[in-house]
């Protein structure tokens, strides 16, 4: 136990929020099958992701292209049907990257990031689910479509190159009750006729579910605090 890992922990914390989901959803009449569950482990090492994987668990979040490199590829090629979803902020010159590795952008949230990943995408014929992130708090030092110009954002990425739209993802403002930005980011989901939603994270997932969310993003409950 020198490295402080201890997979039954893991694999506990794990099931218990798989089954706090479960009973999110039926509470408000929804299947539990219907939110999937993203395991975000940004910062943990290989050594503390083995017991997830090894439980079964394939769905994973990362909020970095680099230190994903350094980590997926060869727990890709040791266990099969993983799904990757970059979670964090995407620079244009990480796309190649990261259309290579990833199954999931949940953060398109500008043309020009929009346009690099179309063109990537085509290039390696490659589809990957897309999500626009929106930035419901309207912060103005975060990423992220403000809602005002959402719906322009939305059509102008399905005219342009012709995405087909997965979800919406958020991240609410971290000093404000979550409640209002999953209903914001479900309006404007609703309105466009995009069915995913992401949004929940470890101190709020429950909420997010009971509220619509069809992805949430849990790290720290999971794998425990981050250094
Ligand atoms: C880190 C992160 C999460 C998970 O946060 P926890 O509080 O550890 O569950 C979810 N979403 C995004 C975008 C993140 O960067």
């Amino acid at each position: 136990m020198s490295d402080g890992i201890d997979p039954n922990s893991t694999q506990r914390a794990l099931s218990s929020v798989v089954q706090k989901i479960a009973t999110a959803a039926r509470s408000v009449g929804r299947s539990p099958s219907d939110v999937e569950l993203i395991a975000v482990t940004k910062t943990f090492a290989a050594t503390k992701i083995l017991p997830a994987l090894e439980a079964g668990h394939r769905v994973f979040g990362e909020n970095r292209v680099q230190e994903s490199l350094h980590k997926w590829p060869e727990l890709k090629e040791q266990f099969s049907n993983l799904e990757l979803h970059l979670i964090g902020p995407l620079q244009t010159n990480k796309v190649r990257d990261a259309v290579e590795l990833f199954d999931s952008i949940q953060t398109v949230d500008r043309m020009k990031l929009a346009r690099k990943l179309a063109d990537e995408m085509t290039a390696r014929d490659k589809h990957l689910k897309l999500f626009i992130q929106i930035n419901t708090g309207s912060e103005p030092q975060k990423t992220g479509v403000l809602p005002a110009e959402a719906d322009d954002f939305i059509a102008s990425c399905r005219r342009d190159f012709e995405f087909d739209i997965t979800g919406l993802m958020c991240i609410p403002p971290f000093e404000e009750e979550a409640l209002p930005h999953f209903s914001l980011l479900k309006d404007i989901a609703e309105r466009n006729g995009i069915c995913g939603l992401s949004m929940g994270m470890s101190s709020d997932y429950e909420v997010a579910v009971r509220a619509g969310a069809t992805h949430v993003r849990v790290g720290s409950a999971i794998f425990g605090a981050r250094g």
